[in-house]
């Protein structure tokens, strides 16, 4: 065979390779979708006794009395579980809080939704302990203000008008500057703490997460973090803003 053959095969070969080579990168990309991941382990491993786990088809339900785990004043002075409020805040017009019926069911298999429906003002996730998690909104749908804010107790959380007690921030019974596992929202995706276990913060999408490994899933998964953003300077971050990655199941109270 002449050089000049050689060179046409070999060109050829190459082609070939790139051609290959471009499929199984399609492939890989395709893997990468969410959907085929079960949080069932992780929900098993991660939520604490006092919340009653099952699991049914496609689905897993979580339910709650919805009363932390861990001191606050909500308590009220004379609980073993009462501490007093950070310096210079205080009780608004919701001073107690009360024991609900909550129950969220979310897929056990979360996917990546069509179209994001944005969140709206109640629940939009339970923390491992059962409390409820909220987004950055109050009442009339305002943003958290710097009044609201300091109705808050150490762990970012107060109860609303229902007594209904629920997290809107980052705080110390949660999770503060690290890659703890917070809860997981109602479209089944886990949401942690503003960093990645290599201890970097990470890049997030428009919906406050990205897709890669956690200590509860090594092999990857779509995940929340807590917006690395000092919400008012006030040394609390915001856990969820935005719409859903996926698609919301029930949470009823
Ligand atoms: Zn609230
Ligand atoms: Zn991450």
């Amino acid at each position: 065979m002449s050089k000049a053959k050689l060179r046409i095969v070999g060109v050829g070969l190459l082609t070939i390779f790139v051609g290959i080579y471009s499929c199984k990168k399609d492939t890989d990309n395709n893997t990468e979708a969410t959907g085929d991941v079960s949080i069932i382990s992780a929900v098993q491993a991660n939520y604490i006794s006092a919340v009653a786990i099952a699991t049914s088809g496609s689905s897993i339900t979580l339910k709650s009395n919805g009363l932390p785990n861990h001191k606050t004043p909500y308590w009220g002075v004379g609980n073993d579980l009462y501490e007093d409020f950070p310096a210079g805040f205080h009780a608004n017009v919701n001073t107690s809080m009360s024991a609900h019926n909550y129950s969220m069911t979310i897929p056990s298999m979360p996917a990546k939704a069509t179209s994001h429906e944005a969140t709206t003002l109640g629940p939009i996730g339970m923390a491992i302990n059962g409390v409820p998690i909220y987004n950055d909104r109050e009442g009339g749908n305002i943003p958290l203000d710097s009044l609201t804010l300091t109705t808050f107790d150490y762990s970012g959380a107060h109860p609303g008008p229902g007594k209904d007690y629920h997290y809107h921030t980052t705080g110390r019974y949660t999770s503060m500057d690290d890659a703890k596992l917070i809860g997981f929202l109602r479209d089944g995706f886990p949401i942690y703490g503003r960093k990645d276990t290599t201890g970097a913060y990470p890049t997030l999408d428009e919906y406050g997460g990205h897709t890669g490994p956690t200590q509860d899933f090594p092999n990857g998964i779509y995940h929340y973090h807590a917006a690395n953003v000092n919400y008012l300077n006030s040394g609390y971050f915001v856990l969820k803003a935005g719409s859903y990655y996926g698609t919301k199941g029930t949470f009823t109270q």
